[in-house]
């Protein structure tokens, strides 16, 4: 434990006993931790309590100090209340095509989820997703899932204007059958917030299809109302798994418990980024130590390892080292930051690198162009690759136009080469592999 935490810790170490008066002042951090994470208040109240009862008049082993006895209870109570170790897979197990209903408020990211679910199943599992928007509130939803499911190569349900929910809900079940699919997957239009007609239609849709799993979305920055949320849906449609979205945020993770106490459905899965393949089984204990401030250092390591190609990164930090970090090994650094998302959302992973991030300040690599970037790389020579300081206005201009971009986008890509060789450079001295190691052992 980090922080405040592991200061109250430390104090019990040095008494020697499990005290009520000891728990007790542990207990406080602790509720303000969570609260500091956007638990909701009753469920940290009933969260403490019984991790109350647990600890006071616990044996305290010989070999561990009292201080590691109830941290180790408050970790284990925590990971418990979020589903115990372990991720919790989709149910599929219905006659095909099995329906998945996507439910939740406007915004929770129903729609991208969707589409994320249907990449993850028709690649990982080879499953015949058919993917169907019953969104007729706004009038560019069933265009936004379209588009979606094009960029995932999944067949969607073809637009009949003028269809209710309902009659979408049944065509889409309907062609599912007639074409083979295994799977279809239906996402809802949402609201602001909860209302009579919302809970409505997605009964009536529930009761239309029958979905094997009603999985409700939520913005993981929902803070106190995220327990309202998940009363107001699971009364009206009863929830069989929870998504967490927008991980990736400066959000610790708190609704999650929330969600779990109120629905008592499991989190299954979690969203960290707006592209397609930024979703990831939830690991109850990685967002325990998030809960409890302690740095999602195992979720780092397992993207890290996931998407980076080591042998690379060790080439180009030794490169970096010796100060011959060139454009080419720009070009491969952001697509390996495209795959992990961005880079301060990865720092924001590692206890003890704000002074990392202050000392860079605010820059921080846009996803978005990389694409762009990559693109002008390629239209330059090789020598403007190795040494860009050659780079002058009259190759700006053949390098835009090669590009298709402008001589500003240019000049942009070699600002934002300059700021990461920066960067990088103090990455490194810092020791990015040795602060991982740290946080492992
Ligand atoms: P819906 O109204 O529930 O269907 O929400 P959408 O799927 O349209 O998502 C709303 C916005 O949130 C979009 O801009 C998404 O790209 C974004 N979004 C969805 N999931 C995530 C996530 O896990 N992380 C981040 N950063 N953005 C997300
Ligand atoms: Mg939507």
């Amino acid at each position: 434990l980090s922080g405040k935490l592991s200061g109250v810790f430390d104090g019990l170490a040095k008494r020697g006993a499990l005290s009520e008066a000891d728990v007790a002042e542990a207990m406080r951090e602790v509720r303000l931790a969570m609260l500091d994470a956007d638990v909701a208040l009753p469920v940290v109240k009933d969260f403490v309590n019984k991790v109350r009862e647990r600890a006071v008049g616990h044996e305290v082993l010989d070999s561990i100090s009292p201080g590691q006895a109830v941290a180790k209870i408050v970790n284990d109570a925590l990971i418990d209340a979020l589903g115990g170790a372990g991720a919790v897979p989709l149910n599929l197990n219905a006659v095909p095509p099995v329906p998945i209903l996507m439910v939740g408020l406007q915004g929770s990211g129903k729609t991208t989820t969707s589409g994320k679910i249907a990449l993850r199943l028709a690649t990982r599992e080879r499953r015949k997703v058919l993917l169907a928007s019953l969104d007729t509130q706004r009038p560019a939803a069933q265009l936004q899932l379209q588009q979606l499911a094009e960029r995932a190569g999944v067949p969607s349900l073809p637009i009949v204007p003028g269809q209710t929910p309902v009659e979408i809900a049944r065509r889409a079940m309907d062609t599912g059958r007639r074409e083979g699919f295994d799977v279809v997957i239906l996402d809802t239009a949402g609201r602001l917030s909860i209302d009579e007609a919302l809970m409505n239609e997605v009964r009536e849709i529930r009761a239309e299809t029958s979905p094997a799993e009603t999985l409700l979305v939520v913005d993981a920055m929902t803070g106190q109302d995220a327990v309202n949320t998940a009363r107001a849906f699971n009364e009206a449609v009863g929830v069989t798994g929870v998504v967490m979205t927008r991980m990736d945020g400066d959000a610790r993770g708190g609704a999650a418990l929330s969600m779990r106490a109120v629905t008592g459905a499991p989190i299954k899965l979690t969203g960290s980024g707006e592209k397609l393949d930024a979703l990831e089984e939830f690991h109850p204990e990685r967002v325990a130590g998030r809960i409890l401030g302690l740095g999602d250092i195992a979720g780092l390591v397992e993207k890290a390892a996931d998407t980076l190609d080591h042998e690379e990164s060790e080439k180009i930090a030794l490169k970096m080292m010796q100060g011959k970090f060139d454009l080419d090994d720009y070009a491969a650094q952001i697509r390996q930051i495209a795959k992990m998302g961005s880079l301060s959302g990865i720092l924001d992973m590692l206890p003890g690198m704000g002074k990392v991030k202050q000392a860079l300040g605010d820059k921080d690599l846009d996803t978005s162009v990389l694409k762009r970037h990559q693109a002008i790389i390629s239209s330059m020579t090789r020598a403007e690759r190795k040494t860009p300081a050659i780079i002058k206005a009259s190759r700006k201009k053949r390098i835009a136009a090669g590009s298709g971009s402008t001589v500003q986008d240019v000049n942009r890509l070699l600002k934002q080469f300059d700021d990461m060789s920066t960067m990088m450079k103090r990455i490194n001295k810092l020791g990015m592999k040795g602060l991982m190691r740290q946080g492992m052992s």
